[in-house]
């Protein structure tokens, strides 16, 4: 069989697809259904006209996220449309689930226009704690995004963004740290100027990388500030234009610390690695295939090359799920209005910290012979670990409440045991 018979076969077992509805009071007796639907429910239904934040204590609003996609960008697939971006997103559930516990509703709307969009998107603030946008393709995504966060109260992630951004900018911390080099002085090349790596390079300078030390280049090359006045190049793009000389991705890549790869498989060479600045930092993840190999970026060189892709059978696997479950799980726990960027940046750090502690048995066992251990084949920690989901989501928690976005205060070291419990 392979795998994608496996899939289908996996997907149409009965029940189809992958989630249901689960209730989570009695339901045994006719006292129990009246108090769940009508004349009961009215109790509960004033309470929340009279004060709207009631709906976190009498209904689910408070742990369910909507995992909203028009399916324009579906990972590996494009622009398949609404219903078949589906399944896609039900596995998004599937994984707020199992890593932290949160339920979600996965909403397809066959929508392109942008307007239309943010409109319908708004109206749902009702029903949901947080809204993760899904696959929805540049540069739509961007405007969508802003203008969501803008109207409504409640957090508005758009994971292929800021989710990416996160995990890589938590493993550009410790690579930076085992290669001894300052993010402030680092020479940072991105090959894509997508959503991905136009997140990513805004995150970067949160983390402290100088925005002067950084060059994008598009499918077109470098770029420029000549390419952005000659109208070559979008307003996202624009900001990222520098006023360099023009040229490729091999030329960028002359003399870089990092090269962070959100673009095509298989457009960097060994002679491109080479030309990189002592101990290098190569993050190639294009998925399904790296902008170059794992073992071909590694072997390239002599010293120290720190690798890192989206692919599970190499060591260092960028995978957004090790932030979104844990990044949502914070912000409801604090019925935070939004994931602003301190609370990004927690993750960051939290997960990085959490890369340097020794692994737990249970973890290395279900990576067998991975070693595992800080150093350049572990700067992140494995999604299986169970501590990411204590160690992040309280971090996360944290820093909605020092930065003003929590609308309830946790404390911190009941909330984090209880998470552990
Ligand atoms: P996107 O918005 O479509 O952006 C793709 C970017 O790559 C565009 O800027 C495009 O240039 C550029 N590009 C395409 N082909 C190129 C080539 N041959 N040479 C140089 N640049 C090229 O896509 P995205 O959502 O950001 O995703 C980009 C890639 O990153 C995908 O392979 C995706 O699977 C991967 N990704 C991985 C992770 C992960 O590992 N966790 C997360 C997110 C994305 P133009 O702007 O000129 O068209
Ligand atoms: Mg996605």
């Amino acid at each position: 069989m392979t795998l994608e018979d496996d899939s289908l076969e996996y997907h149409e077992a009965d029940p189809p697809g992958k989630i249901e509805i689960a209730t989570t009071k009695p339901t045994n007796t006719q006292r129990d259904l009246s108090l769940a639907y009508s004349p009961g429910v009215a109790g509960p239904c004033r309470k929340i006209a009279e004060s709207p934040e009631k709906a976190y204590d009498y209904t689910a609003k408070g742990n369910l996220v909507g995992v909203v996609s028009n399916g324009s960008a579906v990972l590996g697939l494009g622009d398949i449309g609404a219903t078949a971006s589906k399944p896609v997103m039900e596995g998004k559930g599937v994984l707020f689930k199992r890593f932290a516990d949160v339920d979600v509703f996965d909403i397809e709307l066959d929508i392109t226009d942008v307007d239309a969009f943010c409109e319908t998107v708004a109206a749902m603030e009702p029903t949901f704690g947080g809204i993760n946008l899904e696959d929805i393709k540049a540069p739509e995504c961007f405007e969508i995004e802003d203008r969501l966060q803008d109207e409504m109260d409640i957090p508005v992630f758009h994971d292929d963004q800021h989710g990416t951004a996160i995990i890589n900018g938590s493993g550009l911390i410790n690579a930076a740290d085992i290669v001894d080099k300052d993010l402030g002085d680092m020479k940072v090349v991105f090959s894509g100027a997508g959503a991905s790596a136009l997140a990513t390079a805004h995150f970067y300078v949160s983390l402290g990388v100088d925005p002067d030390n950084i060059v994008l280049c598009d499918s077109t090359g470098i770029i420029t500030e000549e390419r952005a006045e000659a109208g070559d190049v979008n307003e996202y793009k624009r900001v990222f234009a520098r006023d360099i000389e023009g040229g490729d991705l091999a030329d960028a890549m002359e003399g870089a610390d990092v090269l962070v790869g959100l673009s095509a498989g298989g457009i960097v060479s060994q002679d491109m690695v080479r030309s990189m600045a002592d101990d290098p930092i190569i993050f190639a993840m294009a998925n399904p295939t790296p902008e170059i190999g794992y073992d071909e970026g590694k072997n390239a060189r002599d010293d120290t090359v720190i690798m890192a892709t989206g692919r599970s059978d190499y060591p260092n696997q960028v995978n957004n799920v090790l932030g979104f479950p844990f990044i949502f799980r914070g912000a409801l726990d604090v019925r935070a209005s939004e994931i602003n960027e301190e609370m990004k940046v927690a993750c960051a750090e939290a997960l990085a910290e959490l890369a340097r502690k020794d692994v737990p048995d249970a973890v290395l066992k279900a990576y067998g012979d991975e070693p595992l251990q800080f150093g350049p084949e572990y700067i992140l920690p494995k999604p299986v670990d169970p501590r990411v989901l204590f160690e992040i989501a309280p971090a996360v928690a944290e820093a909605a409440m020092e930065s003003g976005a929590a609308r309830e205060e946790v404390d911190l070291d009941e909330y984090r045991n209880a998470l552990e419990a």
